[in-house]
């Protein structure tokens, strides 16, 4: 019998992972954060000194390119990188803006369509990125575009990271909400865009308990579980 999985693509700050994340812990499937693929590919290239977003720079950096994903106990994703443990790292701020840019290159896109396909083919997953439903898993039972106003992501984001104990400002993340935004929807591969047979949900009103259950009730309708 095949896997089940669940394609959740959107903006920035949308909510996407502490949704899916939570959404899998409920379902009991594994949950696949392909952002945080980019960001390990994007730290490799800061490590190397090498601007992420010249194409010329990055290729040679693919071919020796260690990069690991383990699932603790918890279901947490660990991202490894020339084995160390980056899964902190990664949720700098530099590297959201690098994965952006580095993302943006065909070839780093082909290198990791395979990887993240593997995830599908093994397990019942949720995986949330920008193109899970339009060119990763364009097959998937589920297919969910989160958006929310772009002041409201920026202010969750503040939140989150509020709680995370790291400074920030407002103005600063919203800039780089939609930047990132417009450097996502324009570029010539794999741009986010909503998948033709996507349910779309829009969380700006919702709160996350709402979301989550409004998450819940559009995969219950097309699954069976
Ligand atoms: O989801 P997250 O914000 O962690 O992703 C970081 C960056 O990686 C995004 O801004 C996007 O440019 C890129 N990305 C992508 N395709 C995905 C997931 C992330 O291009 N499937």
């Amino acid at each position: 019998m095949g896997y089940t999985s669940v394609a959740i693509d959107g903006p920035a700050g949308a909510g996407k992972s502490t949704l899916a994340r939570r959404a899998a812990e409920k379902l009991g499937f594994l949950y696949v954060d392909t952002g945080a693929i980019y960001r390990t590919v994007a730290l490799k290239a800061l490590r190397a000194g090498v601007e992420p977003g010249d194409r010329e720079q990055v290729l040679p950096l693919l071919a020796g390119l260690d990069i690991r994903m383990e699932y603790g106990g918890d279901g947490e994703q660990k991202m490894y990188l020339d084995g160390e443990d980056v899964t902190q790292a990664i949720r700098e701020h530099r590297v959201s803006g690098a994965a952006s840019r580095i993302s943006a290159i065909p070839q780093v896109r082909d290198f990791l369509l395979e990887f993240q396909r593997r995830q599908a083919r093994e397990h019942n997953v949720i995986m949330d990125g920008r193109d899970i439903g339009t060119v990763v898993l364009p097959q998937a039972d589920v297919k969910v575009f989160l958006t929310a106003a772009p002041e409201l992501r920026a202010k969750r984001r503040l939140l989150e990271l509020e709680q995370r104990g790291q400074s920030s400002e407002y103005d600063a993340i919203l800039r780089d909400i939609l930047q990132r935004d417009e450097q996502d929807r324009t570029r010539a591969i794999s741009p986010l865009r909503q998948a033709e047979d996507a349910v779309c949900l829009d969380t700006s009103h919702l709160d996350l308990e709402q979301s989550l259950e409004a998450l819940l009730s559009i995969i219950k309708e097309k699954i069976d579980l």
